[in-house]
């Protein structure tokens, strides 16, 4: 077959992740074992090579078993109520907020003291429990409304000042939907422009990458939120887009003969994985 193949050369790991995965295998090259509040990354293979390494994902109702020790938190932050626990635990942490993340908790602890000043409300749009989102909710005392979707824009008192906020990762376009709905609906809505410019940027190039082949192989771990949205991006401008977590996945029956490849992922999807993807696709195909 006469096959093209190209890897996104804007995907691969945003700053943030590169950050916490960095200081994670900096650790372990100094020690045999590192626990991680939740995994550093959504992506399976890149958790598999850093566990062989040491790593070990706990959660916050496993915290006793690693009382005195170390733990990572990764990109997405945590509320503070992780902190004042680590710290009454005796746990040092190894902060791998990102710190684009740090900036946008202080912004939202500012508007939630605004807001309850004159009894408004702060407004997350974000996934439902996300870790990102519960940092934020954390910063607003647990008062922050959160909503998901359009849909979710009915639970929102527009009687009341608002500051709405949104997840770093939510797609833009979304997000300029939800605001002018919430600007529709209330006279006092207060918008802050906080997708990460890393995603936002990704978002553009990628949508000519995915316009530019005849097939697309979007890599990503099916719990990354922002995997989901960036693959919808592109079948939404490629009908023959493709989400798989890894080469093995592809079905040899999506391929047509003189077809151009294009490889990419997700922030959470590592650059040795497009790779390897490129690798095994291009000696399989021969
Ligand atoms: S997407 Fe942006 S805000 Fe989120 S971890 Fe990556 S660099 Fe930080």
């Amino acid at each position: 077959m006469n096959i093209t193949l190209e890897i996104d050369p804007s995907s691969g790991f945003c700053p943030g992740v590169v950050r916490a995965v960095r200081q994670a295998e900096d650790y372990l090259a100094l020690h045999d074992t590192l626990h991680s509040l939740g995994p550093i990354v959504h992506n399976s293979l890149e958790i598999d090579r850093l566990m062989a390494k040491g790593l070990q994902i706990v959660d916050l109702k496993s915290i006793d078993s690693i009382a005195g020790g170390v733990l990572l938190i990764r990109a997405h932050g945590e509320p503070p109520s992780t902190y004042e626990l680590a710290a009454a635990k005796g746990i040092t942490l190894i902060d791998c907020t990102c710190p684009v993340v740090l900036r946008l908790q202080k912004e939202v602890r500012k508007a939630f003291l605004r807001m309850e000043s004159v009894g408004g409300t702060v407004v997350i749009f974000g996934k439902h429990g996300h870790a990102e989102v519960n940092g934020l909710v954390g910063q607003t005392e647990g008062r922050a409304v959160v909503i998901g979707s359009t849909d979710d824009v009915s639970v929102v008192d527009f009687s009341r000042p608002i500051e709405l906020f949104s997840q770093t990762t939510k797609d833009p376009v979304e997000y300029e939907t939800i605001v002018e709905i919430m600007r529709s609906k209330g006279k006092d809505v207060k918008v802050h422009n906080t997708i990460c410019a890393q995603v936002s940027t990704r978002h553009e190039s990628l949508v000519n990458f995915a316009r530019s082949h005849s097939m697309i192989l979007f890599i990503s771990g099916r719990e990354s939120s922002n995997g989901k949205v960036l693959f919808d991006l592109c079948k939404s401008v490629n009908p023959r887009s493709w989400w798989i977590e890894e080469a093995s996945q592809v079905d040899p029956t999506w391929i047509r003969d003189g077809d151009s490849i294009g490889i990419c992922g997700a922030t959470s999807t590592p650059l040795w994985q497009l790779e390897e993807a490129m690798a095994s696709l291009s000696s399989g195909l021969k």
